[in-house]
């Protein structure tokens, strides 16, 4: 890095005994902050309104834990897809590397719940009631009086009604709208788990995204945390361009100035949500939101300076080296999450449905039945439904055999491993002098007589 650029020693949000320094965050318009309000609200609205939805008689996203019942837009699995499951899962975590490598934190800026709603919903409120960053600490070192109650007060009924449908709709995705509609409708008692858990996580938000802030981007969370790692000098980060701005000074009326662009007016600074100086060069406390690109390019747009000094870009484009888009890692990342898809992909649409397994049960061979003369053979079918249908089916054997079965056809539930014995049986006088024969087992859907599976198994006999 540039040595013009002074290092920084400690978090800016926290003082030398510990204490946390508040943030007021000012104000700012900007082209960018307007394309992130577009994204926001299309998510917004998104979160709320996806658990009303329903596809193919299923919510078009629900995660039920205690039923185990996972729905993706009509794709529903159960326990037993775990590996399909796992294998997206499994692709999605090596997407977020892959993704990360090549344009840095994008969904911490433009796409991450916490941003989204403290930078678009609750911050705009408390602009909104209590003004820019300069009246809100002024507000809050005021002492208390009938105005500043009432706006807290105003702010904080507002925080805690959005926080509590906030918690509401994230039990949708988990329970199920219907039932969270039926609980509501409830005495608390008769469903304190999820009364409990909600309330929980009512408070959780509140406290997050009144108090907590920006240091849950700065401490809790483990995205962030990884960024040293994840990001190299060729991905894509929001970067102040030293080469142009430096040696930066203040602009003094009626002087031109003939040092770098940046005239130390600390705008940047101001409108920094985790209050960071992205002057500093890359920081773990960035999180690429925007908000310095839109503040910068409006003072250069007042100076009479070209916009951008604060810009996307990459470490290797500041140091004046060709940013490389394809490197070894992001390879084998995207090799690996193409595998992951593929394999999640192929299970999904050739592993589902009905599977059936035949065999012979573990040290059975044939049973003679001297008065009928018949010999039968004894096998166990598993079938597995992975499907929400249920289905029935019927067993059936060639002209010359017969098969006796308690169930014939045969139900087997949805989502569910049913087993089933056959018998297997044919005269003795007709077997093969070998002691060996084989036979063909079909299963049917009842319903419409398509073949569901059919498998050849060898019956034992006595030789002759
Ligand atoms: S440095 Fe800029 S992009 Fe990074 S968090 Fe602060 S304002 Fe957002
Ligand atoms: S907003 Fe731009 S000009 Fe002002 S201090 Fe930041 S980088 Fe320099």
């Amino acid at each position: 890095m540039n040595g013009q650029i002074p290092t920084r020693e400690k978090m800016t949000t926290i003082g030398d005994g510990g204490k946390r320094f508040w943030l007021y965050p000012a104000k700012f318009t900007g082209e960018w902050l307007n394309r992130r309000r577009v994204m926001a609200v299309v998510l917004i609205l998104f979160f709320f309104i996806l658990p009303w939805i329903d596809i193919n008689g299923s919510q078009a996203v629900l995660l039920d834990i205690a039923d185990r019942k996972f729905a993706f837009f009509g794709l529903v699995l159960w326990p037993q897809d775990f590996s399909i499951l796992w294998f997206f899962a499994a692709g999605t975590a090596i997407l977020v590397l892959f993704l990360t490598a090549q344009w840095g934190r994008l969904w911490c800026g433009w796409a991450c719940p916490q941003t989204v709603f403290l930078e678009h919903v609750f911050r705009r409120i408390e602009i909104w009631i209590e003004g820019d960053a300069r009246q809100r600490r002024k507000l809050d070192q005021a002492p208390i009086s009938v105005s500043k109650f009432s706006k807290k007060a105003l702010k904080y009924v507002i925080f805690i009604a959005i926080s509590s449908h906030f918690a509401n709709t994230v039990l949708c995705y988990f329970v199920g709208t219907d039932q969270v509609l039926h609980m509501t409708f409830q005495d608390p008692r008769e469903n304190w788990g999820w009364f409990t858990f909600m309330a929980f996580f009512n408070f959780m938000f509140f406290v997050d995204f009144a108090w907590f802030r920006e240091q849950f981007c700065l401490i809790a969370c483990p995205y962030g945390r990884f960024q040293s790692v994840l990001l190299d000098s060729d991905s894509m980060i929001v970067g102040y361009d030293y080469n142009r701005g430096e040696p930066r000074g203040k602009l003094r009326k009626n002087q031109e100035r003939t040092e770098g662009d940046c005239i130390d007016c600390n705008r940047c600074v101001a409108v920094c949500p985790t209050g960071i100086d992205i002057r500093q060069g890359l920081q773990m406390e960035c999180i690429n939101c925007t908000a310095c690109m839109d503040a910068c390019d409006e003072i250069m747009f007042k100076v009479n300076k070209p916009p951008k000094l604060i810009r996307y870009t990459a470490i290797a484009d500041l140091e004046g080296r060709v940013r490389r888009f394809m490197r070894p890692r992001v390879i084998v990342y995207l090799v690996l999450v193409l595998a992951l898809y593929g394999a999640g992909t192929y299970l999904m649409l050739f592993n589902r449905g009905l599977k059936f397994q035949i065999v012979r049960p573990p040290g059975q061979s044939f049973t003679l039945s001297e008065a009928d003369a018949v010999v039968s053979n004894h096998f166990e079918v598993k079938a597995t439904n992975r499907s929400e249908a249920i289905w029935t089916v019927t067993t059936e054997v060639p002209a010359g055999f017969e098969v006796v079965t308690p169930r014939n056809p045969w139900e087997i539930p949805a989502e569910e491993t049913a087993t089933l014995p056959i018998f297997v049986r044919k005269q003795k006088t007709l077997f093969n002098t070998s002691g060996k024969e084989r036979a063909v087992v079909t299963f049917r859907d009842e319903r419409t007589g398509a073949v569901l599976y059919q498998t050849e198994v060898t019956l034992m006999g006595p030789a002759q």
